[in-house]
């Protein structure tokens, strides 16, 4: 594997475009969700990753202060798990004013995760951006766990860098809750209690099964996560995907079954102080 930190060297490396690159960008602090990204970009011809820990879409400091670094740990499992170039740049590089351009996530961004979080959906699309110029890939591996976030980047991203985005389903541990860098921060008696999040979720996907109904989805969820009074819930969300859609077939790719029929469950909120989101895609038999 291939460190890189110098943004004159990536470029360099990367100056044929679409040369067959797949990239997989990572905030670090890798965990099981994370290889599943890398195994999945395994199937392609030279895979990328990227480290960095982007302030931009941090929208409170102190949770950037406290966002878990495991540096030297990380760079072996990239070089285990088929990873040919990592690009870590420095903050000062990556977000050089002079080169970096702003990308806006437009409404779609101000919804669901965006309300409650400004600017973060902005700070995402502007460092991915600020990638996919730099690595010019074919193809870019993201997690489904951060549902908003794979919409955005494929609405926003995929056609005009050409880049085919390719959806990874949730990793959860053995009783649901989904890995995330967060995670380290919260003791095993809090994990236990965060897996109230995807009991509910699942709940709610039976509940809909039968009903068809998203405001008895939301109570559905809602009674299920008020049983674990150690979980700070922030909101739940039950709508249409297509609520993100820029145009009709805006998803077709993405999800591969052609129409926007998907509903999504989100949930947000706190165990031990630490922020935690989920989702469940219902009315879809593949994910
Ligand atoms: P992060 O390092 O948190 O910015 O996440 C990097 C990528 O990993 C994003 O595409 C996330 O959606 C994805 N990801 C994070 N957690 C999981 C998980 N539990 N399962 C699948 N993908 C995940």
């Amino acid at each position: 594997m291939i460190i890189v930190e110098s943004i004159e060297a990536i470029k360099e490396i990367c100056k044929v475009p679409n040369d067959g690159r797949v990239i997989v960008p990572t905030m670090g602090a890798l965990h099981e969700g994370h290889i599943a990204l890398l195994n999945k970009a395994k199937e392609f011809d030279n895979v990328f990753a990227t480290l960095f820990i982007n302030p931009l879409q941090f929208n409170n400091l102190d949770d950037f202060d406290a966002y878990p670094q495991t540096i030297e740990k990380d760079i072996d499992v990239f070089d285990q798990n088929g990873v040919d170039v990592l690009f870590m740049p420095s903050k000062q590089d990556a977000l050089n004013q002079e080169q970096i351009k702003t990308i806006n996530a437009g409404p779609a961004g101000d919804i669901w995760e965006g309300s409650f979080r400004p600017g973060h959906f902005d700070g995402v699309l502007t460092i991915v951006n600020r990638f996919f110029e730099l690595i010019r890939p074919s193809k870019a591996v993201f997690g489904l766990k951060d549902i908003q976030q794979i919409c955005l980047i494929h609405s926003k991203l995929s056609s005009v860098h050409n880049v085919e985005i390719i959806p990874v389903e949730t990793q959860r541990n053995p009783s649901g809750l989904a890995y995330s860098s967060r995670n380290s921060l919260i003791t095993e008696d809090g994990k236990q209690k965060a897996s109230i999040i995807f009991k509910a979720l699942k709940a709610g996907k039976e509940y809909w099964k039968e009903s068809s109904n998203l405001s008895g989805v939301k109570q559905k969820v809602s009674e299920v996560l008020s049983t674990e009074p150690d979980f700070k819930l922030q909101y739940i969300e039950a709508k249409p995907l297509s609520d993100l859609a820029e145009s009709e077939n805006d998803f077709s790719d993405l999800f591969r079954e052609a129409d926007l029929n998907h509903q999504v469950i989100m949930i947000a909120g706190h165990v031990e102080g630490i922020r935690l989101i989920d989702n469940i895609i219902i009315n879809s038999n593949k994910y």
